[in-house]
């Protein structure tokens, strides 16, 4: 076990040893990684950065304490209500992250529901399968049962297969803009439709979108109407953390007026310790980063989000104009945005990943179909070209490798075979490889993928994945 040194470290040494660890982590500043960091250059990020600082310490926990946070709150949850089309009534807070405003979305349309519909069951919350995971993780806290529509090819939902997964216990309808796998922007229209014309919650996620897209509808990239200007939608969360370039720890959660958020609220009035109250899913919350979602959207401002929300979509249809010459390769679907997918037919894309890897690239695996993940930052626009190159390359390799694995399919029809007979220590076997694949420094990983891609949906992957994290906490 680690101990607290006995006598604390100076700041040099302190310092020197956490630069160390680092050497591993995402390098994000020279654009290497698709997800997890936004980065809009040195200049706005040293200005979040200070406005954190000086509120490092400040929580927004009791909201009297601290005046600046709770006004700087407000007039962060107010600048994107306008973003976003909303009225004056549209009203929202401020959380940790899309995850907390997804949370809130699927909590209120169940307190909703309980006050406005005549449920006989749990309440129902109707998804498509492409959406956030934060929507059936809600459902598992919550104990509100995820009602799962298919996409069509395209990957977006098709409102009448929505509509027809309506029942009594429906509360509430989701979709999302863009959807983060496939980069591409359900129906909303069509969907706000139904949920006017069968007086239901819509909750539209623009986690990734809601900082972006109406940036890129001002520049008339040809963007559908996907926020509070289409009737129906009656929550939308937007992550500051992401297209908004805030400190981590910043997202919106919009209702459309004050009575659905009151459903988020939570009271409780019998403490010993006085009466509390809480907006959101936390208690003691981070002045820090309140502040730093103020900050960038004032010093950032219309005009500087304009700029970079050019440079990503241009970059995008850069990359995705050289993808469209590489015969091996394909965009799944029509992306709307900034985020994409690509596939191969002639090789196993895992390969490719693994091979851009080596290069120094991290990008993000996908499943069903087997993919490549690419969201795209400012600072993507000065390494595009490289990107282009090394991507030529690797298919190359990718290529060559993916012909010589002809032994991985047997070893994989074998897993198959095995599975149905041994599935215990199968799953045991499983699981020390997935370690072992996972190691830092370990760059391939395709045929791990492969395996749990063989695997998926048998129930015991879930129970190998936990055992996967536990491991990884315990480093
Ligand atoms: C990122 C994201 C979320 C979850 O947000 P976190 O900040 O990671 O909790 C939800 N939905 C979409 C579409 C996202 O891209």
């Amino acid at each position: 076990m680690k101990k607290i040194p006995s006598n604390g470290l100076s700041e040099a040494e302190l310092f020197s040893e956490m630069e160390a660890m680092k050497k591993d982590d995402l390098k994000w500043q020279t654009g290497r990684n698709f997800a997890y960091v936004y980065y809009p250059g040195e200049e706005i990020l040293n200005v979040v950065k200070k406005a954190y600082q000086m509120h490092f310490s400040g929580n927004a926990l009791n909201p009297s304490a601290f005046p600046s946070l709770r006004n700087m709150e407000n007039e962060v949850v107010s600048m994107s209500a306008n973003l976003l089309n909303g009225d004056e009534e549209v009203v929202g807070s401020l959380t940790t992250g899309g995850t907390e405003s997804i949370l809130m979305a699927v909590k209120t349309a169940r307190e909703w529901g309980k006050k406005n519909r005549n449920l006989t069951g749990l309440p129902e919350v109707i998804i498509p399968a492409t959406a956030h995971p934060a929507f059936h993780k809600a459902a598992h806290y919550f104990n509100v049962k995820v009602v799962l529509v298919e996409v069509e090819n395209d990957f977006r939902v098709d409102p009448q297969n929505i509509k027809n997964a309506i029942t009594e216990n429906t509360v509430l309808l989701v979709g999302s803009a863009p959807s983060y796998p496939q980069g591409v922007i359900d129906p909303i229209e069509e969907i706000g439709k139904i949920a006017l014309e069968q007086n239901l919650l819509f909750h539209v996620d623009a986690c990734i979108g809601g900082f972006i897209l109406p940036f890129l509808q001002q520049l008339n990239y040809n963007i559908p109407a996907f926020d509070f200007s289409v009737k129906g939608v009656t929550s939308i969360s937007a992550d500051i953390h992401k297209y908004g370039y805030a400190a981590k720890g910043a997202s919106v959660i919009l209702y459309k007026n004050s009575t659905l958020r009151k459903f988020q609220f939570y009271t409780y009035t019998k403490w010993t310790g006085g009466i509390y109250a809480s907006p959101t899913m936390t208690g003691t919350r981070p002045g820090g980063a309140i502040a730093a979602a103020y900050a960038a959207l004032k010093f950032i401002g219309n005009d500087g989000y304009l700029k970079l929300a050019k440079s990503c979509m241009e970059t995008t249809l850069k990359i995705q104009n050289e993808i469209r010459q590489i015969p091996e390769l394909n965009i799944l679907s029509s992306p709307d945005a900034t985020l994409f997918a690509i596939t191969s037919d002639d090789f196993d894309i895992y390969e490719l990943g693994d091979e851009m890897g080596i290069l120094g690239w991290q990008i993000d695996r996908q499943q069903m179909p087997a993919s490549l993940h690419f969201s795209i930052n400012p600072a993507h626009e000065a390494v595009a070209d490289e990107l282009l190159q090394d991507l030529h390359n690797a298919v190359a390799k990718a290529k060559k490798i993916s012909a010589n694995k002809v032994g991985k399919n047997i070893q994989l029809q074998a897993i198959k075979t095995m599975q149905k007979v041994l599935p215990k220590s199968l799953f045991e076997k499983l699981t020390q490889l997935a370690a072992k694949h996972s190691e830092v420094g370990g760059k391939r990983s395709a045929a791990m993928y492969g395996m749990i891609g063989e695997i998926q949906g048998k129930g015991d992957l879930d129970e190998m994945i936990k055992e996967f994290l536990d491991k990884m906490m315990k480093e």
